[in-house]
Order: structure tokens, then C-alpha cells, then sequence
């Protein structure tokens, strides 16, 4: 008997996008395995990826059919699909009635698929009539985006996983990629150890599993990366490390940012930074010696309020020394989530448009406009994700429908979420599991398809493009997102919204890409399916993928060329540290656990590496606090406070603690929930909030 084949498909979890194969016995158990053909993973995963069947059998958790209450004063009670329908249009159609399109606000996620993104956005800036609509990728990538778009003149990454193993020179900054993009680092890690020359340099505040392993860590103090890039590029200017051909053919304003560079010393620069003189130096002498020099970076970077500053002086580095447009070269943004690429590759932003087109140009407009069949697109952005839900607490918003994500847990600043979602006239949320904090909220609640339960596409960090294949049915009534979204739109009355299935969906939003610099009018589902993943761009259906941008020097901006720019601040300004708050609070992710832990929280082998929320403290300042390990503290800032257990090293620099992303509820909202106290400050051109400088005191509970 011949063996049935394996599924290919995409691990549902982090932007590195590794390829599983997908094995359902007779009896409907899930089996994973890495796909060995894949290049991005070469048959390997981390430890979330091989638990992923867990998730995908286990639908204990899962909503099973749509619910809906007639007031906050009753509960949730099952409905059928048509009601939820004719709810959902009916409310929706009277508040734009009353209060006008911007009334009304989607609130959608980097791990929908590119389909539901699509027709979320089209749906929202085409039809209704208003660009709310924003993304948890908000938390994620926003300033990486307006880093690129500033100095390449769009959001393009332009190199490739394959330049890993060309590179000889990695500088990590504000990233954990042993732990958060753990195979992208194995492959590091395999090049390095074959190639001993290889230096790595890492830039965090902590001694993370990926700071330990590097040639140099700059332990720096949080806030100060601006100055440390400024410093490494003054210092590869006047050793005379970079390459004055390609700045003077293919840049601009080279000359402002040596100014700026050289407004410190060197010893200057070392001091803010907490480092050492000497750590610097050799920092730049590193990069500066480098053949192939590529920079990695993520949240440490970009959730900021000066994200966008953080990000243009690390990108000019790559610049000065001409490493970009090359093999084994180039800046390299690690995308957080699975598909907040695809995200944006539709527009799903708030300020973006859809094909990478640009919202404040009205020829753009004019085309998506014509392309959806509507008179126009509004110009001025919608509300970002903090935006959107300071305008729910005002009232100024009235409903908002959320999709694939659990904001009462990732938003910054989360009891202010919690208020606002108690304020709001209608509250939807469209979700698989009962695990999101967020569904108590909902006035409707839309049972989604979850991983392996429906089709589509992803695009991950590298520009990479795959099919995600219908392996099994959801259970109950669940409905893929697409479906949800699409049907949504018809009892709205749209048109424009007919499909038949979602590869209709995708032809559709290919087309719109066709002629911009991401285009992919040449990639169809079929050759998806029959020749495996693209990176974009994929202009013609013969046509191979794009590895690397910018080979021929010719970069995305009007003029061409590649952009030095300015920080606009040297320093994060967000928060004071004083005598009641002294200490600096950073947060971030561990190894096994993923967002909200609505998935990795139910699979038992996961629990087993860190099983409950933590501070991470150094031992000097849990001294001088009479604090000692597995303690339980009281963590306070200017917007609330948390409780959890402290961990005592020298990992982390004195006067910073670290509390994981992950947890909501452990015992109650004060226990465990970092976002209780984080600030939801944003960066002024990004709007990423500053999850990493919070001001906190620690005491014991
Ligand atoms: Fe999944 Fe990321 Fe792990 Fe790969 S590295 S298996 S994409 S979580």
C-alpha cells in the first residue's frame, strides 16, 4: 500500500517561518516533524514547533460556535451563524449611522493569514469607510518599518536567512535569538562554530543565553543604543573602515550624521552607555574588519519611544560601510510574529495602504480605490493600537472587533485596555480559545479555525511566501477567519465580497501588488503548492523569487539612493527614574512559551522550562532591597503594580529587572500580568509603545 503522503505547511508561531511536515493517522492523531526540504529550517525546530500537535489536537479550549448576549446585564448564549451575521450588521450599521465610519475599529494580529488581513483591510478602509484598523504587529515591527522606509525608502528586508552562512561579522542588538528565533540562531551557531573567525556581538542590557555565547556583549544601560551605534560609527569613520565609494554613488547626508556621530567622544559615549571604552572599540574594530557584516535586531529596538531613532542609527551603519546589496550582508529585522510581514503587505495598518502603496498619496488612493471599486480612501490614518483603545475609553470609538489576539494581555498598560473594553458600545472578538482574557469582553464571540484548519499564506522575515494547506476541519462551527470576514462584508450589503474560497482572495491581493516594488502578480496558489515558498519580489509567473534586494545599488527611494538619517533623540525620555521608582523594568519573551500563552500555556512539556512569571533582579540590588531568591515581590510603576517571584543573578545589570511578556492571569490580574505596569507611551512617528524603560519599585509582598 503506498504511504500516505505528508502535509507541508508553516509553524504557526515565530517570524522565522519554519517549514512541518503534518502526519494524521486513521485515527486523527496530529504528528509534526521539521520539513527537511524547507530551507528556511532544514528539518529542524525548536521546542515550541515540535509541540505543535499538541495544540492542534487538544480542542478542549476551542470555541465551538458563536455566542452572543443582548446586553452586558446577560451572559454569552449560543447562536447560529446567520444571527451572529445580522447582529454583527445590524449594530455596526446603525453606530456608522449615528457616529459616522471612524466610530467603529479592528483590532487584528501579525498571526492572521495574509488572506484575512486582506479583506479585513479592504473591508475597513475600502468599504466601511475608515482606516482603523491596526494590528498587534503595532507592538512589534512599527519602527523597524519607518527605519527601512527612511533610509531604503520602503519596508523592505533586504538580505536572506542563506546570508547567515556568508557573514563574518554579527552585530545582535536588543534580540534574544537563542530563545525567541531559536533556529534562525541555530543556524548562526553552526556557521560560527565551522567558522571560528566569525565575530558576534551582542547589545542587551541582560546576559542572555545569546549574549553569553558572543565574542563581545555590551551590557549597556537601556535607552542608550542610539548612542552606542553613534559612537561605532565614529569610530569606523576615523579609522577610516568605511566605504567612501559607496557612500559618495549611492547615499545621501553622510555628512550630518558624521556630524552628529562625532558630537560625543568615544569616552563620552562609553560612559552613558555603562560600558566599557575598551568593549566599544573593539565593537567597531569588529565591524570595521568585517568582509560581510550583517545586524539583527527586534523588540529591544523597536518597542520604544525612540524606536525609529534606535533603528535609522543602526541601519546608517550598515551604510558607512557599504554592507547592504551585497552576499552575506545587510541589516536584518527579525520579525516577531508569523506573518507580520503579510500583514503589511496588505496595508493592514492603520497607516498603511494595501500592495505597499502609500496612504498619504493621493494617486495611491485613487488606484486602490479604483482596483475595490470605491470612490475613495480616506487620507488621514486611523487609530494605532494605543490609539484605538484610548479612543474606546473616551467614547470616541464605539465598537471594535478583535481578531487573533488577546490585547487585555500584550497591551501596554493593560488595566487601561480592560477600562476601555468595558467602555465600548459592542465589543467582537474572533478568536479559537477560551484561554484569551480578552473573550470576556465580548458582547459577540466568532469561533475562528485555528492552525492546520484552514488555508492561506504567511510571509516571514526573510520576504519569504508559503502555503499553509486545510490539513483537518475545525471542530464545532468554526469558520476560517476569511470566510468570517468575507461573509461579514455580504451582510453588511457590500460588493466586492462574492468569493468562492480564499484563493480568490490571494489572486486578488496579487494583482494589486502588480508593478510596486513588492510585487508578486506572479505567484499563484498553484505554484505555491507545486514549487514550494518565494521571496518576494515575484513579478512574472517564470520568475524565482528575489533572495536579495538591492544588488544593483538601486534603492526604493525617488532619488535611488540609500538615506543616512538623523536620530531625532539620542536617549529614551519616556520615564524618570527617582527615588520612589528606581529601578529600570524591561520585558520580553522565554524560550518555550509564546504571546498570551493561549496555545504553549495548555501543553504540559512547555510548562516544564519556566512554569510561572519571574523577576529577574541582580544580586546587588536584591541585596540592597533584603530581597532573595524565590521571594515573592511587589512590582509598582506610575500605572499599577504586579506581584511574582524573584530569580537573583548577575545576568542582568545592576538598577534593571526583566518580567516576562507572557502571563495574564496566574491567581489573579496582579499576579503575573507584566502589562499592569508597562507605559503605553509611543514613539511619535512609529506609534510602537515602550514595553523596555519602565520606572519601578520593588519591594517584598
Ligand atoms: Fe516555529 Fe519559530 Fe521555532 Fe521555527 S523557530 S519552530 S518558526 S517557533
Amino acid at each position: 500500500m503506498q504511504k500516505k503522503k505528508k502535509e507541508k505547511t508553516i509553524c504557526s508561531y515565530c517570524g522565522v517561518g519554519c517549514g512541518i511536515l503534518v502526519d494524521v493517522d486513521a485515527k486523527g492523531t496530529i504528528s509534526v516533524e521539521g520539513d527537511p526540504d524547507y530551507p528556511v529550517n532544514k528539518g529542524m525546530l525548536c521546542s515550541k514547533g515540535k509541540n505543535l500537535n499538541y495544540v492542534a489536537q487538544d480542542t478542549t479550549d476551542r470555541i465551538l460556535y458563536p455566542e452572543m448576549r443582548w446586553s452586558r446585564n446577560h451572559p454569552l448564549q449560543k447562536v447560529s451563524w446567520d444571527t451572529a451575521f445580522e447582529r454583527a450588521a445590524a449594530v455596526f450599521k446603525s453606530i456608522i449611522a449615528k457616529h459616522g465610519p471612524d466610530s467603529v475599529g479592528f483590532y487584528v494580529s501579525g498571526q492572521c493569514l495574509t488572506e484575512e488581513y486582506y479583506l479585513t483591510n479592504k473591508l475597513t478602509k475600502g468599504f466601511i469607510g475608515t482606516n482603523n484598523i491596526d494590528t498587534n504587529s503595532r507592538l512589534c515591527m512599527s519602527s523597524a518599518v519607518v527605519g527601512y522606509k527612511k533610509t531604503v525608502g520602503e519596508d523592505s528586508v533586504p538580505i536572506s536567512y542563506a546570508d547567515i552562512e556568508l557573514a563574518d561579522c554579527f552585530l545582535i542588538a536588543g534580540a534574544n535569538p537563542a530563545w525567541c528565533h531559536p533556529i534562525l540562531y541555530r543556524r548562526l551557531e553552526a556557521h560560527k562554530d565551522q567558522n571560528p573567525n566569525v565575530k558576534v556581538i551582542v547589545v542587551d542590557p541582560r546576559k542572555t543565553q545569546t549574549a553569553a555565547a558572543a565574542d563581545l556583549h555590551l551590557q549597556i544601560l537601556p535607552g542608550t543604543d542610539v548612542i552606542l551605534f553613534n559612537a561605532i560609527a565614529r569610530l569606523l569613520i576615523e579609522k577610516r573602515k568605511i566605504d567612501k565609494a559607496f557612500i559618495k554613488k549611492h547615499t545621501v547626508n553622510y555628512e550630518a550624521v558624521k556630524e552628529m556621530a562625532f558630537s560625543l567622544t568615544i569616552r563620552q559615549a562609553a560612559d552613558k552607555c555603562g560600558i566599557e571604552f575598551s568593549d566599544l572599540k573593539k565593537a567597531a574594530q569588529y565591524i570595521g574588519n568585517a568582509n560581510k557584516f550583517i545586524s539583527m535586531w527586534t523588540m529591544g529596538l523597536n518597542q520604544s519611544v525612540i524606536g525609529v531613532s534606535k533603528n535609522v542609527s543602526l541601519l546608517n551603519l550598515s551604510l558607512l560601510t557599504g554592507q547592504i546589496g551585497k552576499p552575506g550582508c545587510g541589516p536584518f529585522s527579525l520579525t516577531g510574529q508569523p506573518n507580520a510581514m503579510g500583514g503589511r503587505e496588505v496595508g493592514g495598518m492603520a497607516s498603511l495602504l494595501a500592495a505597499h502603496k502609500d496612504l498619504g498619496n493621493p494617486e495611491h488612493r485613487a488606484q486602490v480605490a479604483d482596483f475595490w471599486g470605491v470612490d475613495h480612501i480616506k487620507k488621514e490614518p486611523g487609530y494605532t493600537a494605543t490609539e484605538m483603545f484610548d479612543a474606546l475609553e473616551s467614547g470616541k470609538l464605539k465598537a471594535i472587533w478583535i481578531i487573533c489576539t488577546n490585547p487585555v494581555v500584550s497591551m501596554p498598560n493593560a488595566r487601561k485596555v480592560e477600562k476601555a473594553l468595558k467602555n465600548a458600545a459592542f465589543v467582537i472578538v474572533q478568536d479559537i480559545s477560551h484561554n484569551s482574557e480578552t473573550t470576556k469582553f465580548a458582547d459577540l464571540l466568532l469561533p475562528a479555525a485555528g492552525w492546520l484548519e484552514k488555508e492561506g499564506t504567511m510571509t516571514n522575515s526573510e520576504r519569504r511566501i508559503s502555503y499553509l494547506p486545510k490539513v483537518i476541519d475545525p471542530p464545532g462551527a468554526a469558520l476560517a477567519d476569511s470566510e468570517i470576514l468575507w461573509r461579514f462584508a455580504q451582510a453588511m450589503g457590500y460588493e466586492g465580497f462574492d468569493y468562492k474560497n480564499t484563493s480568490e482572495v490571494y489572486d486578488e491581493h496579487c494583482l494589486l501588488t502588480k508593478s510596486t516594488n513588492i510585487d508578486i502578480s506572479g505567484l499563484s496558489y498553484d505554484r505555491l503548492k507545486n514549487e514550494g515558498s518565494f521571496q518576494w519580489p515575484v513579478p512574472h509567473s517564470t520568475h524565482k523569487g528575489t533572495p536579495r534586494l538591492f544588488e544593483d545599488f538601486s534603492f526604493y527611494t525617488n532619488d535611488r539612493k540609500a538615506h543616512f538619517n538623523l536620530p531625532q533623540s539620542l536617549y529614551n525620555t519616556s520615564e524618570e527614574t527617582n527615588a520612589e521608582y528606581p529601578l529600570i523594568l524591561n520585558t520580553g519573551r522565554v524560550r518555550d512559551q509564546w504571546h498570551t500563552r493561549t496555545k504553549t500555556g495548555k501543553v504540559k512539556r512547555l510548562l516544564t522550562h519556566i512554569p510561572q512569571p519571574y523577576l529577574e533582579m541582580n544580586a546587588v540590588d536584591a541585596h540592597l532591597l533584603k530581597l532573595k531568591e524565590g521571594d515573592i515581590a511587589v512590582i509598582k510603576s506610575r500605572r499599577g503594580q504586579v506581584q511574582v517571584k524573584i530569580k537573583v543573578n548577575f545576568d542582568i545589570r545592576d538598577g534593571v529587572v526583566f518580567l516576562p511578556m507572557h502571563w495574564g492571569k496566574v491567581f489573579n490580574n496582579d499576579f503575573g500580568r507584566a502589562n499592569n505596569i508597562t507605559n503605553d507611551a509611543v514613539d511619535p512617528i512609529s506609534k510602537e509603545p515602550d514595553f523596555k524603560y519602565c520606572a519601578v519599585q520593588v519591594e517584598k509582598f
